[in-house]
């Protein structure tokens, strides 16, 4: 989502009134203005993953979300085209790595940190692709569920010209790139693309590393489908895969499953906290993932905001949401309704019906509290040289994710 002057100030007054924290109202406020000082100043980090495929990532700056580039004979596939406010530089960045025009612009999010390059790199030719979610609510406009940030539709120029629903392969000469849609995740219209001949899998926000989940609840994001979604992940890759999140830095698959675990704890706690009857505020001031904290939250702020969208989509707060199309009749309004307050018995079963020893050999093979010592254990700064950025980021809830 776009940042928002409006929602920093009203994390500012939430952090300042650490008791109570009110809640934000249900107001609809005007979409704030994109460029903010930040991104002026940003640079753009390029790092070859494998052959032909290269990340371009926000240094000192935010260029948005992670940014894929894959070579071909006869053209580029990119994943993700950043901010459209950092366009040029992003431009720059992909020509220092090849002379080919991109060919293929993958979304694997509404977001407008993976979404802004949409118009640019249409109007030299690009073929923006995206699955079909994306495009409904990139058309209909969004709202924030829990800052009430507006975000209005946007205009044609800026959605995917194809879309897709399921899965989908897209070739160059001498490169392909499977397309996958993961329900009901941070949105309901993510995307992961496996370039399986690189060993590379770029994930969008199902996976923030280093990152609490900004699940956009209102919008048709679960914590059940991002827990699905690494459930998918770890039996796709290996232990030489180079997996690209949405945001931080490029992981293995040993950090993938941290981040998946870190969900599985969150989602159990929360649920505990939900049948206990408690309340958001009182859910907030019990700091039930005091001690993921360290490693997943920056500040208090992003701590606090983890746990509200948590509760909030947990707990079938998530209605602020406009449907993805109106509802001719009553009766399909309602029964849309209650399809969006009831998205976690779906995945659920879903989940059910996988035995999770196939899906999830490597945390069998660990007791779930190991898996939390030794997050405990590991110095952060050892194993993440993108603190800076984390740090840098800290300053805002996790409005781009
Ligand atoms: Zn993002």
């Amino acid at each position: 989502m776009f940042r928002s002057g409006l929602a920093v100030a009203a994390s500012v007054l939430w952090a300042a009134t650490a008791n109570a924290e009110p809640l934000p109202p249900p107001t609809i406020r005007p979409s704030p203005p994109e460029v903010s000082k930040t991104e002026i100043k940003s640079e753009i980090k390029t790092t070859k993953l494998a052959d032909g495929v290269y990340m371009l990532e926000s240094q000192g700056g935010n260029i948005g979300g992670n940014i894929i580039v894959a070579t071909a004979k006869d053209g580029l596939i990119m994943v993700d085209g950043g901010r459209s406010s950092m366009h040029d530089k992003i431009k720059a960045a992909v020509a220092a790595i090849s002379h080919q025009r991109v060919k293929y612009l993958i979304d694997t999010q509404f977001h407008a940190d993976h979404t802004g390059g949409n118009e640019h790199f249409a109007k030299d030719g690009a073929v923006v692709i995206a699955e079909v979610h994306v495009k409904n609510r990139l058309a209909a406009g969004t709202i924030d569920g829990l800052t009430g940030v507006r975000t209005p539709p946007a205009p044609a120029r800026v959605l995917p010209a194809k879309t897709f629903t399921g899965s989908l392969r897209v070739k160059l000469d001498g490169r392909v790139a499977d397309l996958t849609h993961i329900a009901s995740a941070n949105t309901d219209g993510d995307t992961f693309v496996w370039l399986k001949t690189a060993n590379v899998l770029v994930t969008g926000d199902t996976f923030t590393n280093g990152h609490y989940p900004n699940i956009d609840f209102a919008n048709g994001g679960n914590i059940d489908g991002l827990i699905a979604a690494g459930d998918t992940y770890l039996k796709l890759t290996d232990t030489k895969s180079k997996i690209v999140p949405g945001h931080g830095p490029v992981a293995d698959k040993a950090e993938l499953l941290d981040y998946y675990t870190m969900l599985e704890i969150a989602r159990d706690r929360m649920e505990t906290l939900i049948q206990e009857g408690k309340s958001e505020d009182e859910a907030v001031a019990e700091r039930p993932f005091a001690d993921l904290d360290a490693k997943w939250a920056e500040t208090e702020v992003a701590s606090r905001h983890f746990v509200r969208v948590l509760y909030r989509s947990m707990s079938d707060k998530a209605a602020p949401t406009a449907p993805l199309a109106p509802p001719r009749t009553a009766a399909a309004a309602s029964a849309a309704l209650s399809d969006r307050a009831k998205p976690r018995q779906d995945t659920r079963s879903r989940q059910d019906a996988r035995p999770r020893q196939d899906a999830r050999p490597r945390q069998d093979a660990r007791p779930r509290q190991d898996a939390r010592s030794r997050q405990d254990s590991k110095p952060r700064q050892d194993e993440r040289p993108h603190q800076d950025e984390r740090l840098r980021q800290a300053s805002r809830p996790n409005q781009d994710r």
